[in-house]
């Protein structure tokens, strides 16, 4: 520990001092924000020291939040470049803000009159780094974006299968409203609103109504890290009056028998009108989804609020019918867990790595966000966060955040050259094989090729140019492998990368240097 403790000193120190602004600009870039109640006290002390900090300074701040202090320090954060992370979402932002399709919700007055051109997006890393970005303070009501939760809390009081007893998990391929029930005349699934009226019928079913809600806000701000959530009483009374298709839905499952003894129909409705007028924000609601991508634990507060099962399952469910009848392709296209809302809300999970929370109100006909869905889509497009992106042997040229680039890219190609010195081409076909690019290059734009032609490795040659690899690569001092091999006089090397096109170029290169 003190090992580790002066060698981040050293890291950060000039002079055997460290600034305290090179301290304060590496937690604002590592996306820990000032409200974080992890970096709370050591903030305090932080700006109660002098601009040049001792090692004795160092160490006491240190002391004050030793996980935080040492994970931002050394870089050992979910998302490690998290500023280049943040400006690829915003550029998406962007381009995404400009898309103006799609119409308001307008089943209440409530939704009809949301201004359509808002618009948010705000990101929880696992280890609780933060992003927003629009009208991420602004608050809406959640709507089904409650339905993981309310699943998540009847799992929590009755497990797995005494919940599956009342509920399906199958998509139902109807809408979410639709008046139909699976062959045992149970809902398909928690995540339409027949799934989510049940599960709410199983949540503390003994306690007054008030009791009831209060415990249920109090959840969801255990999810949120102490984020506000509120409620929206007028969509709470609007969505009463005007819900004829939930009471024909609740009525439908009562006369099947659906409901556990005792079910009260019109209360249990009423429960489930509140928990869709339940209120958060994007920032809120991107802690709560980085609370389901970290297995239940809240990167913030480090409570853990849910059992990892409980998620595994929430979480599957959302794969599969989280948004609404556009789930499957969702799930094919995008491969993100996520819950969408008829406010223009989505909740986007992760696994491992984030929560994210998207809002603007204008919905496409199947009552997903237009811009929200786009952004998914683009951010797929762009970052490996396809649950299916983890394939081994899958090569493309989008970036995975999680890992550290400049460690994990130059690790792979350092490891392919040295592979290549050996002529172990097994080692090298198990790097290939786990998606190192066999034409990439060093920071002297140096590739396997031109080492296995320097060395007059033959077989490490033979596998390069097997696999198709520019056979004429230029380092940095602008020679090929062909160059490299004549240099050193391996006459096989060279014969070699002749018969298959290599040229020389070391003329201008001498040129050059
Ligand atoms: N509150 C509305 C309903 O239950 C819609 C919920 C939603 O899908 O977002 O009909």
């Amino acid at each position: 520990m003190t090992e580790g403790r002066s060698g981040l000193f050293a890291a950060f120190s000039k002079g055997n001092l460290v600034s305290r602004s090179s301290l304060m600009e590496a937690f604002h870039d590592s996306g820990i924000l000032e409200d974080d109640i992890r970096y709370l006290p050591l903030l305090k002390r932080l700006k109660s020291c002098s601009e040049q900090l001792t090692e004795a300074d160092f160490q006491g701040l240190q002391e004050c939040s030793p996980a935080l202090f040492e994970q931002v320090l050394s870089g050992q954060l979910a998302i490690p470049q998290f500023h280049d992370f943040c400006a690829d979402v915003e550029d998406i932002y962007d381009k995404v803000s400009l898309i103006k399709d799609g119409k308001l919700a307008d089943y209440i007055p409530q939704l009809q009159r949301v201004d359509p051109e808002k618009f948010s997006i705000s990101i929880c890393s696992i280890d609780g780094q933060r992003m927003s970005l629009g009208d991420a303070d602004d608050s809406f009501c959640v709507q089904s974006c409650s339905k993981p939760i309310t699943y998540c809390l009847a799992l929590e009081e009755h497990g797995e299968e005494e919940v599956h007893r009342y509920v399906g998990a199958e998509p139902s391929g109807k809408t979410f409203n639709e008046l139909a029930l699976n062959s045992k005349g149970l809902p398909h699934n928690p995540m339409i609103n027949a799934g989510a009226i049940m599960c709410g019928a199983l949540i503390k079913a003994g306690s007054e109504s008030a009791d009831r809600f209060d415990y249920v806000i109090s959840r969801w701000r255990d999810f949120a890290g102490g984020a506000k959530i509120g409620f929206d009483n007028a969509v709470y009374l609007s969505e009463r009056q005007t819900a004829d298709r939930n009471f024909a839905l609740g009525y439908f499952m009562r006369e099947k028998k659906a409901f556990p003894p005792d079910a009260d129909l019109l209360d249990v409705l009423d429960f489930y009108f509140q928990c869709c007028s339940i209120e958060a924000s994007t920032k809120s609601l991107s802690i709560i989804a980085a609370t389901l991508a970290n297995g239940g634990n809240c990167p913030l507060t480090g409570v853990q609020v849910m059992r990892p099962d409980h998620v595994k399952n929430c979480l599957s469910l959302m794969s599969s019918c989280g948004m609404y009848d556009f789930s499957g392709e969702f799930a094919f296209k995008v491969g993100i867990p996520a819950k969408s809302g008829v406010s223009g809300a989505i909740l986007l999970v992760v696994p491992n790595v984030a929560g994210f929370a998207v809002w603007s109100p204008r919905l496409d006909e199947l009552g997903n966000s237009v811009r929200g869905v786009e952004f998914c889509r683009r951010l797929v497009s762009r970052f490996k966060f396809h649950t299916f992106d983890s394939m081994v042997g899958l090569t493309d040229d989008r970036v995975d955040p999680r890992r550290n680039l400049y460690a994990s890219r130059f690790g792979g190609i350092t490891a392919l050259c040295w592979a290549a010195y050996g002529d172990d081409v097994a080692e090298m076909r198990r790097l290939v094989a786990i998606g190192i690019d066999p034409a990439s290059h060093d920071y002297d734009r140096r590739t396997a090729l031109h080492i296995a032609a320097s060395e007059g490795k033959l077989n490490s040659l033979r596998y390069l140019l097997s696999l198709g690899v520019n056979i004429n690569p230029l380092d940095r001092w602008g020679k090929t492998p062909l160059d490299d091999a004549e240099m050193q006089g391996h006459q096989g090397a060279s014969s070699l990368l002749a018969e298959h096109g290599g040229q020389r170029q070391s003329a201008p290169a001498r040129k050059n240097n």
